[in-house]
């Protein structure tokens, strides 16, 4: 049904890069035949799955949205991808993307953009666009993402479905394109919190192969989605962020957000109002910590190892010719853009006063949240400024581009968990994302608010 589903309105929406009936079909039959053994299977055996193209797939081509590794095919899987493999996840393909996970709109993808399914002239978010939008469209019931300043969470709320980054470490990194590797995590795209939960379950936990991945089992967290869901959360505190919010954020959202605290508070929940003075300066160090983190990771991309090679037209074929034709061709604008901001910022002499000032307000910002969460047991905020804009909107103002994560980075500087949920449409008749974050271990909080919100 799904892959029917698929052929009906991918054309329109360009979720996928890549559409894997055969090995979806083949699969679901498994799980099939291991139901009729009587085979004890996962609650979530035999629903299928749309995966982000920068995490990698045995034998399915993977390109994290970029030229430079067109056609090339992995020759094994992302731990998070056995995982869904061995619980009988049938993969239905895998999701367009901002090239290497670098935008907000998924318009910076080397593969064309990917429509908002209510209304195919708007962004859906990015850089997970692609698996936003599969879910939102009915084309995918579940889907993986990755949340380096925001990707998970974003477009959850410009699509209305929801997004959960889980703590740093809580699933693993092993397979994934590294963008910026203090910063990225893997998390669930669903239709409902406790859908979210039993595929963070699923996909977390320890794995040897990631030396930052966290060595204890994850917190139950589709118990406390269903606590949640009995609407009842007195003697919970729930911080209000005063520097996210305000200024710059669109009325309709500001109301919905509103909305949201009055849900919370009618479920016994305490409102108390939470000031993180650094947070304004969060947007500033990403934008010098992610590009440095992704010059350094972009580095293997040399025409030698994986995917595209070009050969300098004219000239001597050295290696650093190669090199330089191969990147050249093969990177985007914003890739470039972000390679030699990184590359700038890491060289000798300048590394000091930005890389080292960046770690230093990184720094400030974990002492921000540790002070919020003595006196909150979850924070909130809208999950983004405005509802979903008109593709090719900020193409050309990549500043612009940067302002719609400023809700969203400062819980991947700390390394806590974050997700947005769904909370109604704004008066342009767009969704709404309410973010709930948690203190970094403690993702079962934000499964258990964010299941009171639905
Ligand atoms: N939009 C942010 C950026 O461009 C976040 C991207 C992400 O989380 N992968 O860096």
């Amino acid at each position: 049904a799904h892959l029917d589903r698929i052929a009906a309105v991918d054309g329109a929406v360009h979720a996928f890069l890549h559409v894997s009936s055969d090995e979806a079909l083949a699969a679901a039959r498994d799980v099939d035949s291991r139901r009729a053994a009587g085979d004890d299977l996962h609650p979530l055996a035999g629903v299928p799955i749309a995966v982000k193209d920068v995490v990698v797939t045995k034998g399915i081509p993977t390109t994290a949205g970029s030229r430079i590794l067109e056609g090339w095919v992995p020759p094994y899987d992302a731990t998070l991808v056995e995982r869904l493999k061995a619980a009988g996840l049938p993969i239905l393909g895998k999701t367009n993307m901002d090239e290497f996970a670098m935008g907000s709109s998924t318009e910076h993808s080397a593969y064309g953009q990917t429509h908002n399914p209510w209304d195919l002239e708007r962004i859906p978010g990015g850089s997970g666009g692609g698996s936003a939008a599969a879910v939102a469209a009915f084309e995918a019931p579940l889907a993986i993402g990755t949340d380096t300043g925001g990707s998970i969470r974003q477009p959850g709320a410009v699509t209305g479905t929801v997004g959960s980054k889980p703590t740093y470490g809580g699933v693993s990194r092993y397979g994934l394109i590294a963008m910026a590797s203090s910063l990225d995590q893997a998390g669930p795209v669903t239709r409902s919190v406790l859908d979210a939960a039993l595929l963070h379950e699923l996909i977390g936990g320890h794995d040897h192969r990631d030396s930052t991945s966290i060595a204890e089992p994850v917190a139950p967290l589709a118990d406390a989605a269903r606590q949640g869901a009995l609407g009842d959360l007195t003697g919970v505190r729930v911080g209000v962020v005063t520097e996210l919010g305000g200024e710059g954020y669109q009325a309709g959202v500001r109301a919905r957000f509103e909305e949201g605290l009055d849900l919370l508070r009618a479920a016994g929940a305490e409102i108390v109002e939470v000031s993180c003075p650094h947070f304004v300066y969060a947007l500033g160090a990403y934008y010098l910590i992610m590009p440095s983190e992704a010059s350094s990771n972009l580095a293997k991309f040399d025409g030698m190892r994986f995917g595209l090679r070009v050969e300098p037209s004219e000239g001597p074929v050295t290696a650093e010719r190669v090199m330089s034709a191969t990147r050249g061709a093969g990177f985007g604008d914003e890739v470039k853009r972000r390679v030699i901001l990184g590359t700038y910022a890491l060289s000798a002499g300048y590394y000091d006063a930005y890389y080292g000032s960046a770690q230093k307000v990184r720094t400030l910002i974990q002492r921000d949240f540790a002070a919020a969460f003595a006196q909150a047991d979850v924070l909130v905020s809208p999950t983004a400024p405005t509802t979903a804009f008109k593709l090719g909107e900020k193409l050309d103002d990549p500043l612009a581009m940067y302002l719609n994560d400023v809700a969203t980075i400062p819980a991947n500087l700390a390394g806590v968990p974050g997700m947005s949920i769904p909370s109604g449409l704004s008066d342009d008749g767009l969704p709404v994302g309410f973010q709930v974050l948690a203190p970094a271990k403690a993702d079962d909080r934000m499964y258990r608010v964010g299941a009171a919100l639905e």
